[in-house]
This record gives C-alpha cells, structure tokens and sequence, in this order.
C-alpha cells in the first residue's frame, strides 16, 4: 500500500486532474489511497468568504461562492460525461454552495467568526476537489471509492489547527479505508479536514493535505508516501533567487524537516513526523513533469554526500534583544522568558544566548506588545522588525568544522544579526537584513552549490 498526496496545482484544473489519474494508473499494482487539497486558491477564497461575511461584505462573500460554484461546475462538464454522475455532482455543489451561502448569511448577521465556523467554511474546497476526482477516475476505469476524511481523520477541538488523535485515527482508518484497499479500490479522500468525535469539522492547518497523508501512511504501515506538487522536488534553494537551483535527489528526514521548518516552501513542516516514526520513505515528485525522479527523503545511512544540501530563508521576523537586569541567574532568566513565549503561544525560531542576553527570532508578531510588556518587569527588550533567518541544511556540516567558516567569509560585508547553530549541528541560521536576503542566498549558493567552487558536491545526488 502507498500514499499520494496531490497538492492544489496538481487538481487545479481539468487537464491537471486527468495528469492526477494516470499518475494513479501507474501505481495500481501498489494499491494507492490518494489524498486531495482543494483546486489551488479556493481555500484563499472560502477564507475570505468566512471574513468578508463577518465583515458584513454578504454580496462580496456572495460572488466568491458563485465562482467556486462555476469553476467547480465547469470541472464536471470537462470531466464527466455520464449523465447520471454528472448530475449527481452537479446536484452537490449547488447544494454545497448554498449551504455556503446559509453560513455566510448567519456569519454576517452575528457579526463576527469562530474558528469553528472558519473551519466548516474552508472544508467545502477539499469536499468538491475529492468528490469530482473519485468520479473522475471511475470514468477513466479506475475503480475507486470517496472517504470522507471526517470519517477517520478524528481531531481535538483546536478548530484552525486542530491535533489528530492518532489512536482513533488508526482505528478508523483501518476499519474504513483498508478494507476498500485489500478489495482493489483507489481510496480518495481530502487532506487538511478532520472532525471532532463529535462531528464538528475541523482543519488541521494551512497546508496540512501533506500531514495528513503522512499520517495515514504511518498509520497504515505504507510503503511509501508521495508527495506531488508543483516542482520537480526539493532544491538546493528558492528558484526566484537561484534560477539554477538544483534537485536534490536524496536527503535525509532531519534535513527535511530542518528545511521545511525554515521556510522550504515544498513541503509542510510537520509532513515528515509520521514518516519518520515508521521510517516511511518520502518522495517529493512534480504531477506536471511525472517522469522525473524528485527528491527521496529517507532515514540518513550516515553517509550524506556533501556537506550542505539547501539554504532556506524565513522572511520578515523580528529580533527581540533580551538583556538581564541582573536580578536573576541564568537559568531563572532563560525560563522567565521562554515562559512569556510559551504563555503567548509565539515560537521562537532561532535563538543565541549569553548568560546576561539572550537574542529571539520570532516570526509571528501578534502578541508581540503582551511580550515584551511582561519581559520588561524583569529585563530589558527591544525588537526590530524587517529581518530574515537564513539556513544553512546538511547533515555533514557537523563532520566539517570548515564550512562554518567558508559560510560566513562568502557573506563578508553583509550585516549578521544574529548566528545560531542547532543541537543537531544539522544547520547554521543567521539572521539578515529582510533586504540582503537575496544577496546572501546568492552568495552562498555559489559558494556551497557551484560545481566549481565546491568539491566535495557529488554530481550524484544533484540534478
Ligand atoms: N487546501 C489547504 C490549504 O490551502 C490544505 C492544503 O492544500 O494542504 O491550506
């Protein structure tokens, strides 16, 4: 048994669809359970459903529900042609669209949005993708069957992001999806949404499709997870900044997760927990460029390659410097503060301390004012705004104490904020200026990735 997960430029349209099934096709003999996000940007746009109404915008809510609805619609009359299908599903999204238009009228009466309600909104863009691409397959004699995701996907109540609750996800997913596998049935079914055990619709997180197959395949005891997006895998940095960035071919699940972490856009951050529990192998694949190998992330042999695989970036963080007052040792220090972090669920993505200060890169600034209300009854803290982290991902960098230096002598007269180097010694961050973000990626990409300047680089594993 496999898993693909299909992201929303691979169904964004009809021809993208009809990729997606003969993709499936392929691996038949594999027995496939296929995961769907909703057809790129409808998400964005039932999001914004869910604010305008509660912005009391009904008629502009309104008219993206009516292009939901006709861009749906036009998928059917490009991909069905049977009638009876084809008016069952066109039956559907007049049904589901109205039922948007039910919630967005109550919304904009109440005059304001919960998560659940958000929740229940941005779940019909996965709900229409799946059900047209089951049908879609049936018509192309793939024998294949819609699961529901809230059948199986049981969460707790955290509505926006809410956690699986992995016992009873595994008993569900058992009951429910591995009998239809073991009688040769295509499984699909929507990444992203979930239910409560009550229920109520949840979501898992913005762009959480790839988390939920990963969960499932590692429920499942899956061969493999496959992960089709938009690109031929994971590159050795951003193409916007390295228009000859490369593929790499193979990396392990602690650069992965390094990587995604710092703002690699291919793949959602927590994708690749499930898979490494069960040491599950990972391909990162492009849906419109199919004959191509992508990235394979999997358990490291100890024998990476090269030092440096990718660099990473995160753009626009605040700095918050952090000087003691001297009132507490170090310990208390460091405590009392990543407390305030903690009360203020704001995550700290890169940090450097000394006993008396401590430097914190933070991304989401929504609380910022509570924080450094709460830090300045024992110390002193200022922020400034308009940085970016930059990392550095390999597993040999900790066996190559050189590079270290090699990074930053390549950066020479950019200003560095601040440096940090993780437990794992899987990667060096610093923090920019958000503006020497593409002078920085350039420079050390030449510096690690040119064939020229780097010897150790094994042509292998890059393309
Ligand atoms: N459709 C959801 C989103 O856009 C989930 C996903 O595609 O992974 O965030």
């Amino acid at each position: 048994m496999i898993v693909m997960k299909f992201g929303g430029t691979s169904v964004e349209d009809s021809d993208a669809i009809r990729k997606v099934i003969e993709i499936v096709r392929t691996e038949l003999h594999r027995n496939p359970i296929v995961f769907v996000s909703a057809c790129a940007g409808v998400t964005n746009q039932l999001l914004k459903v869910a604010d305008l109404s509660a912005a009391g915008k009904k008629d502009e809510a309104n008219d993206y529900i009516t292009a939901i609805r006709t861009r749906h619609e036009k998928l059917v009359d490009e991909l069905i042609h049977s009638e009876l299908p084809k008016n069952y599903l066109k039956g559907k999204i007049s049904v589901y669209a109205h039922e948007l238009k039910n919630l967005s009228q109550a919304i904009s009466v109440i005059g304001e949005i919960t998560g659940r309600s958000r929740d229940t909104i941005a779940s019909y863009g996965e709900r229409l993708s799946s059900m047209i691409i089951a049908q879609a397959m049936e018509e192309s004699s793939l024998k294949s069957m819609l699961v529901d995701a809230r059948e199986f996907m049981i969460t707790n109540d955290s509505f926006t992001k809410a956690v699986p609750i992995f016992p009873v996800v595994e008993e569900r997913a058992k009951k429910l999806i591995e009998p239809l596998v073991l009688n040769g049935y295509v499984v699909v079914t929507q990444g992203f949404i979930g239910a409560t055990q009550s229920g109520i619709t949840t979501t898992i997180g913005r762009g959480g499709s790839d988390y939920s197959a990963s969960i499932i395949g590692s429920l499942l005891d899956a061969a493999e997870i496959q992960i089709w997006t938009d690109v031929d895998g994971v590159l050795t940095a951003d193409p916007s900044i390295i228009p000859g960035a490369r593929r790499i071919k193979r990396m392990s699940f602690n650069e992965a997760s390094e990587l995604a972490y710092f703002g690699a856009r291919v793949l959602h951050p927590k994708t690749i927990l499930p898979a490494i529990e069960k040491n599950i192998p990972v391909y990162v694949r492009n849906s419109r460029n199919p004959s191509y190998q992508g990235t394979l992330i999997r358990r490291s042999d100890g024998n990476e390659e090269c030092i440096a695989k990718s660099i990473a970036y995160k753009e626009r963080t605040t700095l918050l410097n952090i000087e003691s007052s001297r009132m507490f040792l170090a310990p208390d220090f460091l405590e009392a503060i990543f407390s305030v972090f903690s009360k203020y669920h704001t995550i700290a993505h890169a940090v450097a301390t000394s006993e008396v200060s401590v430097t914190v890169a933070i991304e989401d600034t929504s609380r910022l004012d509570d924080i450094k209300r709460e830090i300045s009854e024992f110390a002193e803290i200022t922020s400034s705004g308009g940085k970016a982290i930059v990392c550095v991902v390999g597993e040999n960098i900790r066996n190559n104490p050189g590079v270290v230096g090699r990074i930053f002598s390549s950066l020479r007269d950019i200003r560095i904020n601040m440096i940090s180097q993780g437990a794992s010694e899987i990667n060096i961050g610093f923090v920019v200026d958000d503006d020497d973000i593409e002078e920085a990626v350039r420079r050390l990409h030449n510096e690690l990735f040119s064939n020229t300047s780097s010897q150790e680089l094994s042509s292998e594993i890059f393309d």
